[in-house]
């Protein structure tokens, strides 16, 4: 593993190079079809002026292409003052990867601001996200068919809709153009479900690991979530809704933590009282219901079954990877382990589940959200009435013949048809159990293969590869 002269200690690109290599060595490809695949096609550097009050600033940018063996490409904006460009590359190579294993047919792609979003009034930040979208249409980096961003770290719902905006201006009169951006808001061409679907998927992945007996029973776990004992770093829109949804499956948190400090109850923490704290206050040192360590990073060494980094990559190198206790480490954000640490929690016996997986709901129901766009019709629309008038007749019927009836409530469950949010969240459901199950299958027949997370390579290069194959260009 190489170093890098960039913020951080690690090179995120390198290690996810290391991690494609690991993987790459179980297949049988030729190496100039690997190399073209781990390859980032396209990188995008750009500067910029921003009138800040009565100066300029010059702001940095990037928007990297990793792959188009399937368009458009696809990947989130970040907006953070870490931002560099082996991070967006990193970033962007593992947009590829996870769109292939969740079988969403594009290529990879990320961006990044390099500003810290704090810095800025809403005004100003308007303003660099407009302008950063123009040079992105400048130079052919934007559109439904070319490439469509999505929020990450630093920016939602409110940053899209000013990139919507910006390429509709641009382009007059482009029917598909609403599915240039996705993590929009629902008024804006957003899909329902949006906000939430990378958090649930994290819930959806680790639940389905913890139901599978076999694979509980070396870790000492029983099987479900209820009881488990759960630890969540960044309370942002991934850490927030991975933490809700385990919580809400009855599981403890033992364990919270925002950029300023950590809290920890061995009983479990109420989030929504933490949140309410959080948005009053500003900050979680004040709390006043937990332990709380002025060292945000301390989260990582909670005794917990499930440690959940949800914040940022190269959290978890080889110097704290020893005290990490966390039997499952669910990689929530991207790139948190290092390739140093992930050997030293492989060797105490854990399990990691890969970020490439893991956090595949975000641009799963981004898929769905661009789908929505292009047919310009809302999921559920055509067939609600009709399912539920159905349901109706086929419960009348049942009532008659047996001479009861059902209550309101039994009849609602039975009756309802199903609505946007609902169809978004099985089509986001079955994803990642499907998902889970390839990589846990590839795990199983590649004896020498011991982590989750080369077998999500595994599975993720076979299709890519398998992409450029149909190409015709590799024999
Ligand atoms: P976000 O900006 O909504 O939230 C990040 C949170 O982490 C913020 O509240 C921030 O204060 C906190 N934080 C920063 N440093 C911290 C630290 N050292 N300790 C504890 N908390 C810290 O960002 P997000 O969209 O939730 O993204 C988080 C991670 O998830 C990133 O790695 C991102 O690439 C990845 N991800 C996001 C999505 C998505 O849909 N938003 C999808 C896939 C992956």
């Amino acid at each position: 593993m190489k170093k890098a002269a960039s913020p951080h200690q690690y090179s995120f690109f390198q290690n996810v190079e290391d991690y494609f290599d690991k993987a790459a060595a179980h297949t049988k490809y030729p190496k100039g079809l690997l190399d073209q695949i781990k390859a980032c096609n396209s990188v995008y550097q750009m500067r910029f002026p921003i009138k800040i009050e009565d100066r300029v600033e010059v702001i940095e940018a990037y928007r990297v292409q990793h792959s188009q063996h399937k368009v458009p490409c696809k990947g989130g904006i970040r907006y953070s003052d870490m931002v560099n460009q082996d991070e967006v590359m990193a970033l962007a190579a593992l947009m590829t990867y996870k769109c292939s294993i969740v079988d969403v047919p594009f290529g990879g792609a990320k961006g990044g601001i390099k500003i810290n979003p704090k810095n800025y009034t809403p005004d100003q930040l308007e303003r660099i996200t407009r302008r950063y979208t123009a040079e992105l249409i400048r130079k052919n980096f934007i559109g439904p068919g070319i490439d469509v961003p999505a929020p990450d770290y630093g920016t939602g719902e409110r940053e899209m809709s000013w990139i919507l905006d910006t390429y509709v201006a641009f382009n007059p009169g482009q029917v598909e153009a609403y599915g240039c951006v996705t993590g929009k808001p629902v008024s804006a061409g957003g899909v329902r479900g949006r906000k939430e679907a990378t958090g649930r998927g994290v819930f959806f992945g680790i639940r389905e690991l913890c139901s599978i007996a076999e694979d509980m029973k070396p870790l000492g776990l029983t099987t479900g979530i209820a009881g488990k004992r759960v630890a969540v770093q960044g309370l942002g829109n991934v850490g927030y809704h991975s933490a809700l949804f385990f919580w809400e499956a009855g599981a403890t948190l033992v364990g919270l933590s925002e950029i300023d400090c950590a809290l920890y109850n061995s009983k479990g923490l109420d989030l929504s009282d933490v949140m309410k704290w959080k948005e009053e206050h500003k900050t979680l040192l004040t709390y006043p219901k937990a332990k709380v360590f002025k060292n945000a990073a301390a989260l990582l060494e909670f005794d917990c079954d499930i440690l959940v980094p949800a914040a940022l990559e190269n959290v978890i190198t080889g110097d704290n990877a020893p005290n990490v206790k966390a039997k499952i480490i669910a990689e929530g954000a991207n790139g948190p382990v290092t390739p140093d640490a992930e050997e030293i929690l492989l060797k105490k016996g854990a399990v990691i589940i890969p970020d490439m997986y893991l956090n595949a709901g975000g641009v799963t129901v981004s898929y769905f959200e661009w789908l929505k766009n292009l047919s310009h019709v809302r999921f559920g629309r055509m067939d609600k009435r009709f399912t539920e008038n159905t349901n109706i007749k086929m419960v009348e019927s049942i009532e008659n013949m047996t001479g009861k009836s059902m209550s309101a409530g039994e009849r609602r469950a039975i009756t309802h048809g199903a609505d946007e949010v609902d169809l978004v969240n099985s089509g986001l459901e079955e994803t990642m159990i499907s998902s889970f199950h390839d990589i846990r299958n590839a795990l199983l027949a590649h004896k020498k293969v011991k982590d989750h997370r080369t077998a999500a390579f595994i599975v993720s290069i076979n299709k890519v590869a398998s992409s450029y194959m149909n190409l015709g260009i590799w024999p």
